[in-house]
């Protein structure tokens, strides 16, 4: 159950921006097994790869796959020190699996702004500090324990403390965790502290009506560019309220409504696309003329566990998998062309799962 948390200060656009998200929603009856609580968001993950394989196959049913959005309000200046919902606030935020932080960046003079004039860089930055308190706050309860065990000659417990030491110093000094460049080890010795600012992020430019067809021309999308740019971080450019607008239509008055902006895609199908990114998802198809149907596992996961997605047994009896990647399928046109020309692979259980793979799972029941 991945999620991508939306954050940002008060009046930015977050709860314009998830109502366009609940309103895209997923089709429910695809996804059953999920419960829906009123601040998750479940939404199709767009996928132009899916379209062209049902246009091959044929089947009776195409099903794309999903992710989830939370809707974390209550981040305020000081909530790191119990200011607004404060704590609740920092307890929903350790949940989710990585950060889209929303930066106001239209203009508009009805709208208060909490901190008074726009000013991005600004905004970027209190949400900064109040999550490097936080995390300073959780590494300050863990230093002194591990300072003790490091002494009394605890192997782990001295490669976890100079970790912590760096993380202290960091953090004392406003750069998020993620920026001090820990190795992958290093990070596993303090994943159970779950700190906030170790997620991935990204930034949605939230900007007006008249900027979503060159975002770029207003110079706080600039800004904030900058800054993400910084640690290689994307930015998302939207209009909070057009995508509300846009989630109402049909799907053929959305295409020609952003036609007519000069635009292919939508603000919410980006940040969906770039969402699922960070969080280090990847998708593979299972296609036939039953379905078509897209699947999520994370980068790195094996053949049988990919199997497991669809059905525990399939990853029980795991056989081989006869995988096809996306692009050689389509340039071949068929399954059976593809065959034809020994595109069609036979993996085992070692096959680390790519990105578009095309899989048929042959197992034992
Ligand atoms: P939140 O406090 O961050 O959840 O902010 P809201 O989503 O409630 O938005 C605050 C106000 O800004 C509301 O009146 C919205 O209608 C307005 N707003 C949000 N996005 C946009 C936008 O893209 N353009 C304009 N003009 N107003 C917006």
């Amino acid at each position: 159950n991945l999620e991508v948390g939306i954050v940002g200060l008060p009046n930015v656009g977050k709860s314009t921006l998830f109502n366009a998200i609940t309103k895209a929603g997923a089709e429910a009856a695809n996804y059953p097994f999920c419960t829906i609580e009123p601040n998750v968001g479940v939404v199709e993950v767009p996928d132009e790869r899916l379209g062209k394989l049902a246009a091959m196959y044929k089947p009776r049913k195409t099903t794309p796959t999903a992710m989830r959005f939370v809707d974390i309000a209550g981040l305020v200046k000081g909530a790191s020190q119990g200011e607004g919902l404060g704590n609740k606030f920092l307890s929903h935020i350790r949940q989710v699996d990585a950060v889209a932080q929303v930066v106001r960046c239209f203009a508009d003079a009805n709208i208060t702004h909490v901190e008074g004039a726009l000013n991005p860089l600004r905004d970027i930055e209190i949400i900064n500090t109040e999550l490097c308190l936080a995390d300073l706050e959780t590494v300050e309860k863990r230093f002194e324990r591990t300072q003790k065990m490091a002494k009394a000659g605890d192997k782990k417990a001295q490669s976890e403390f100079a970790v912590l030491e760096r993380l202290r110093a960091g953090l004392g000094e406003g750069q998020p965790a993620r920026r001090l460049g820990l190795s992958e080890e290093e990070q596993a010795l303090v994943r159970d502290l779950n700190l906030l600012t170790l997620k991935p992020v990204l930034f949605v430019a939230n900007v007006s009506e008249d900027d979503v067809a060159d975002p770029d021309a207003n110079p706080y999308v600039q800004v904030v560019k900058q800054y993400a740019a910084g640690e290689g971080a994307e930015v998302i450019a939207v209009s909070a309220k057009l995508e509300a607008e846009i989630a109402e239509l049909s799907d053929e008055e959305a295409k020609q409504f952003l036609a007519e902006l000069g635009l292919v895609e939508s603000g919410l199908d980006k940040l969906i696309k770039a969402g699922y990114k960070l969080l280090g998802l990847i998708t593979f198809f299972t296609a036939g003329e039953q379905e078509v149907r897209a699947w999520t596992i994370r980068q790195g996961t094996k053949a049988p566990q990919a199997a497991g997605k669809i059905h525990s047994d399939i990853e029980r009896g795991f056989i081989r998998a006869e995988v096809v990647s996306y692009p050689d399928l389509v340039a071949a046109g068929s399954y059976g062309a593809a065959r034809e020309k020994g595109l069609i692979r036979l993996e085992g259980k070692d096959y680390v799962m790519q990105d578009g793979d095309v899989v048929y799972f042959r197992f034992n029941v």
